[in-house]
């Protein structure tokens, strides 16, 4: 589809200087004639449909943030999310800041079938956040995090970063689990899961949450929680953005002191067999309160491929040399940078990472033990190239995670010790096609020895592999999205869907 078919009016500057809030199709936008009164856009089945701008004129009124379409000056700022390999147009951006917001973008899409994407922090590897031709809701103008440290309770806007909750929480002494990189939005991070450094002590980031507001695909606003509409407070847990567009969770803190111990144990890639067996045995003997990742990098250029231990210890201080002593004692690495840290500080310490440009691709698993077999086929296969940069990330489970039993919320992976992924990032104006072929040849090396993966860490699953992945809960979950999305207007995410 191309920019003609979704802003095809010079007259958009006519009707942009009439609708001074309806800041879209401006006189940037040269293809424009002064005739048309709709725009092109894209049904939630894929058929072009056309929205009067009448309309969109009408929706823009009823929001307080703006509505932005092609050749406004942020819409290509806000149409952006974090993995530059999905660069897409929508139609239209709802640039939601309150739930009226919501409610009002999702009853205009509701009612025309419109494609639906929603973009919370950004962060989907599968581009689930942006689309062509449809409505983008965006909610990165809906961020604030309220604290009241009596009940121990935050209050997240939808639109939130993982630093928002740090940084609030943390000032009243207190924590939940976020992931390890804070630019990365609550939405998305907690709805699939939520893994970081403290969920071995206090569970994923959805077993925290208590509840959410959340707008449902006839554009009403719901709460859901154990007390009210239950089996959707289940199936938000987990589900991904199937059900609806979450505009507030509740989630539980816990009392925590600032100071963490933290940082990562480097040595060179010709080590890998070695750290990677000493992770798998090490890690079966740590407490709830250490957080161990793993990672091995090929930067381009051939240059320094390195593997890495990164460690969080929230623990008792007088436990820290017992508990951390055999990282310091095993082989020899080339840099160890343990020491004490802040706990907001090591929360943002990857953070600069968020280039917006470069493509990735993933393919992740989870593993419930690191076998002889999978650190074969991990260190055989894995390639440094010059042209980017390529990993394999763990990133530690069990602990609290999998004190849940597999049933209780729709997050099944509870048996999981680790979530492996490998992913390659490439410049742009890198050809993506050698890249993607790479990992996913690589991925058919390893898949064997993992069993599911991690919804939010999906690249481009089919759809029976989808459902599968939600095993167990498969079903129930069907029965709440036919409840609650019978059209499945929610359909760019970790789809639940029948098949054939
Ligand atoms: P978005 O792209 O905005 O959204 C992702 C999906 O969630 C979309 O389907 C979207 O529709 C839906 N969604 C988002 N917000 C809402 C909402 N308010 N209501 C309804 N649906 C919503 N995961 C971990 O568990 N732990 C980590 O440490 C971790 N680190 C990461 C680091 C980076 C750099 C990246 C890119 C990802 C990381 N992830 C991690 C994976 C992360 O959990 C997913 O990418 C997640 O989907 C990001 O959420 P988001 O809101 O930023 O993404």
């Amino acid at each position: 589809m191309d920019r003609r078919q979704f802003c095809r009016t010079t007259v958009a500057a006519g009707v942009a200087a009439a609708y001074p809030f309806f800041p879209g199709c401006d006189r940037n936008t040269p293809t424009a004639t002064q005739a048309d009164t709709s725009i092109a856009a894209v049904s939630f089945t894929g058929s072009e449909i056309e929205l009067e701008r009448a309309a969109i004129k009408e929706l823009g009124e009823s929001l307080s943030g703006p509505v932005l379409l092609s050749g406004h000056p942020s819409y290509d700022s806000a149409r952006k999310i974090w993995n530059g390999m999905h660069d897409k147009r929508p139609a239209l951006i709802a640039q939601c800041t309150s739930t009226d917001d919501v409610v009002n973008a999702v009853t205009f899409a509701s009612e025309r079938s419109l494609l639906v994407a929603v973009k919370g922090g950004g962060h989907s590897f599968s581009g689930k956040s942006t689309c062509d031709g449809g409505m983008q809701i965006d909610l990165s103008k809906f961020r604030g995090v309220r604290v009241d440290p009596r009940s121990r309770t935050a209050y997240v806007d939808g639109g939130s970063l993982l630093a928002e909750l740090d940084h609030e929480a943390m000032a009243q002494g207190l924590v939940t689990t976020a992931g390890t990189v804070s630019h990365t939005g609550v939405g998305g991070l907690t709805l699939g899961g939520g893994f970081g450094r403290v969920a071995r002590r206090f569970g994923l980031a959805l077993d925290n949450v208590t509840g959410v507001d959340i707008v449902t695909a006839d554009g009403q606003l719901r709460h859901a929680s154990a007390d009210e509409n239950s089996e959707l407070y289940w199936g938000v847990r987990g589900g991904g953005g199937n059900f609806g567009v979450v505009t507030s969770f509740e989630m539980s803190l816990h009392p925590m002191q600032r100071q963490i111990i933290g940082g990562d144990v480097i040595w060179p890639l010709s080590a890998a067999r070695d750290v990677m067996r000493f992770y798998s045995d090490y890690g079966k003997t740590i407490p709830d309160d250490l957080y161990l990742d793993l990672a091995m990098i090929a930067p381009p250029q051939n240059s320094d491929a390195i593997i890495m231990l990164h460690a969080c210890y929230s623990g008792p201080a007088d436990r820290t040399d017992k508990v951390l002593g055999p990282i310091g004692e095993f082989g020899k690495p080339i840099a160890n940078t343990i020491k004490p840290m802040d706990y907001v500080a090591i929360q943002s310490s990857w953070d600069d990472t968020d280039p917006r440009n470069d493509g990735e691709y993933l393919k992740s698993g989870f593993t419930s033990e690191i076998t002889d077999e999978l650190v074969d086929a991990l260190v055989d296969g894995f390639e440094p190239h010059p042209d980017r940069t390529t990993q394999v990330f763990f990133q530690c489970s069990g602990g609290a995670i999998a004190r849940v039993p597999a049933d209780a919320t729709a997050f099944a992976h509870r048996y999981a010790s680790h979530s492996v992924f490998t992913v390659v990032s490439w410049k742009p104006g890198v050809d993506r096609d050698p890249h993607v072929r790479y990992i996913r040849n690589y991925w058919n090396e390893v898949e064997p020895y993992t069993r599911g993966f991690y919804t939010n860490e999906v690249a481009d699953e089919a759809q029976t592999v989808v459902n599968a992945n939600y095993q167990g809960n498969f079903d129930r979950l069907l029965r709440i999205k036919e409840q609650y999305d019978p059209t499945n207007l929610f359909r760019l995410n970790a789809n639940i869907r029948r098949t054939a």
